[in-house]
């Protein structure tokens, strides 16, 4: 696996003549490792010729100081990791490559952007996204990207940006990875203070708790509410916990199409997300708030 940093650097290695005209992947990555990147470098490596892995801390997608500050970096492990898995290239790029001097672009999605994470975190962070993800797209030029479940609104704020520029780029979106017991893999997970670890199910246990009050009949503003309560008695306060359309983030309210339960919550000083998709309702059955 070659190491590249910058631009001029990936564009070349992918138009040596190994790499030309083949069936490039890219797997997009704010580095710190888990399974859960793992098995999109793994599916890459399913699919593709060239499998390309970034690494980059993205600072104009986190709202919070302290946390770009906190995030979790080791490039040696993430090399390790990423060429276990099957890359063939990481690009490992420096702020200053992304963000040229004097940088003034924005690629900003309106609407689904807005919303939930979009809320909490600020326009910014979608902004951020949006325009890195373009730009990771412009250098690497992939057939297929690919993302985690994991972070559903972050798929349907990319999924836009394709749509809407014609990006000549395939979105496979992969399933989110989770630890034994439930908890949805993530590089923040690390941060988590052991007294905290275990509370830290509640997200899961509170998606799994409105997903079975729609499953029961519920509707859908009555399962926020019963997840939103089974989270409070495990001691975790949800931002928010929504049942919402999964292409918009609105709020759903036909569940005879497929509907995605969706929470935000800090446990300790880490904030966590976690989603679950529930699948459509059959069309004659009647609600009971
Ligand atoms: P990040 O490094 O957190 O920006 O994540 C890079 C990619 O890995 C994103 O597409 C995430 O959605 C995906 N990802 C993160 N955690 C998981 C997980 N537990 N399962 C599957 N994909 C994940």
């Amino acid at each position: 696996m070659h190491r590249v940093r910058t631009i001029e650097g990936i564009r070349e290695a992918l138009t040596t003549p190994d790499h030309a005209g083949r069936r490039i992947g890219l797997v997009p990555t704010m580095g710190a490792l888990h399974e859960g990147h793992l098995s999109l470098i793994r599916a890459a490596r399913r699919d593709c010729d060239v499998v390309v892995v970034s690494v980059f801390v993205n600072p104009t997608q986190f709202n919070d100081q302290g946390d770009l500050a906190a995030y979790p970096r080791d490039e040696e492990r993430d090399a390790h990791l990423a060429s276990r898995a099957g890359a063939d290239l990481l690009f490992v790029p420096d702020v200053d490559q992304m963000y040229p001097p004097g940088d003034s672009t924005t690629v900003s999605v309106r609407g689904v952007s807005e919303p939930l994470e979009g809320a909490q975190r600020g326009v910014g962070h979608f902004d951020g996204v949006a325009t890195v993800v373009t730009k990771l797209f412009i250098a690497v030029g992939p057939d297929v990207a690919y993302f985690g479940q994991k972070d559903a609104q972050q798929v349907a704020v990319v999924q836009r940006l394709v749509a809407d520029l014609a990006l000549p780029v395939t979105i496979e979106v992969c399933p989110t990875v989770r630890e034994p017991d439930g908890l949805a893999m993530s590089s923040r997970n690390v941060r988590l203070h052991p007294a905290d670890r275990q509370r830290a199910l509640a997200l899961k246990v509170g998606l799994d708790r409105a997903a079975a009050a729609i499953t029961a009949g519920s509707a859908p503003r009555e399962a926020e509410r019963q997840g939103t309560a089974t989270m409070m008695t495990l001691g975790v306060e949800p931002e928010y916990l929504a049942v919402v359309d999964p292409a918009t983030f609105l709020p759903a309210e036909d569940l005879t199409k497929p509907a995605l339960a969706v929470v935000a919550a800090p446990v300790g000083d880490v904030r966590l997300i976690d989603n679950l998709p529930i699948p459509p309702r059959d069309a004659g059955r009647t609600d009971h708030p």
